[in-house]
């Protein structure tokens, strides 16, 4: 992956897939070389505020619902009643306003090893932060591997992983050994989900060893859903769900219909379609 900045346009390369995203830019908002990553905010022609970390494009105002609601309602919709949710990475904030918007659920704690994430979404991308004092919401910044490890026992209904890429600071969130941990501080009937990056360009390498990894963790079933991400590598993403004594090829099909959120992407036929999965990921995934 590499990046360039020519005549107004950023451009996220990646260099493996010998193919590229561009966004016309009309200015820098903000740069910090935190002590974790290299943050930069842009603001682009038609895409909003863009978001960039070391290089990579995390969000853009035009497209982040996409993601944000797919990482978020179909784990708590195939959850029987989440009450306790933590999120680990996702310190934009926008992970945390989707689950907000269930009203059983009773406490969110969103753990983002790097605090200046979170301030730069507060300045720039306002709407994704406009939940954060809820009282319900909590927000530390420490690695998410250590919290996890310190954390107790069966306190959690849903985990989501909302990290950065396998690389860096987020290196450690792709293991089987934090797969354990995060086994163990499920409650019995607990859903776990990961960011899972591109179906085109890793099915058959980061998905398929992530999905083997849960089941060695201890997880009884897996699903991967994908959806579109015009912003992302491949314009194409995938979130994975991991189920503690439960399936999560299945959801509260109903209670998703009937919720009435304000959503722009997920319905419940939307994440029935996502579990239908295409031939060419099921041959590289089983
Ligand atoms: N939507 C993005 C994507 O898929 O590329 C990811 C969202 S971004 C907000 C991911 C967050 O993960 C970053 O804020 C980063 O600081 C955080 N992160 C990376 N490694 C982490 C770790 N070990 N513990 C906690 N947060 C971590």
């Amino acid at each position: 992956m590499s990046t360039s900045l020519d005549s107004g346009w950023f451009t996220e390369v990646f260099d493996s897939q010998g193919s590229a995203f561009s966004l016309k830019v009309t200015g820098k908002l903000h740069d910090v070389q935190s002590d974790y990553q290299h943050l930069e905010v842009y603001a682009t022609e038609t895409f909003g505020n863009l978001m960039v970390l070391d290089g990579c494009v995390m969000l853009t105002d035009r497209d982040n619902f996409l993601y944000h609601e797919m990482i978020a309602h179909p784990a708590l919709f195939t959850h029987a009643d989440p009450k306790r949710v933590v999120i680990i990475g996702g310190g934009d904030c926008g992970t945390l306003r989707e689950v907000l918007r269930h009203p059983g659920v009773e406490r969110v704690t969103q753990i983002d090893i790097d605090e200046e994430v979170t301030r730069a979404a507060e300045r720039f991308f306002p709407a994704l932060t406009e939940s954060n004092d809820d009282p319900r919401a909590e927000l530390a910044f420490i690695d998410g591997v250590r919290w996890v490890d310190e954390a107790e026992a069966e306190s959690v209904d849903v985990l989501i992983i909302d990290s950065t890429d396998p690389v860096g600071p987020a290196e450690g969130l792709f293991t089987t050994d934090f797969l354990r941990r995060c086994h163990r501080l499920l409650r019995s009937g607990g859903v776990m989900v990961q960011q899972s990056e591109s179906p085109l360009y890793h099915s058959g390498s980061i998905i398929h060893s992530l999905r083997r990894d849960m089941r060695e963790a201890g997880f009884d079933s897996v699903a991967t859903l994908p959806f579109p991400q015009p912003v992302y590598p491949s314009g194409w993403w995938s979130v994975t769900l991991a189920g503690k004594g439960r399936e999560v090829n299945d959801f509260r099909e109903q209670d998703a219909r009937e919720a009435g959120l304000p959503l722009d992407y997920y319905t419940a036929d939307i994440h029935r379609g996502a579990l239908a999965l295409p031939p060419f990921m099921r041959r590289a995934l089983d």
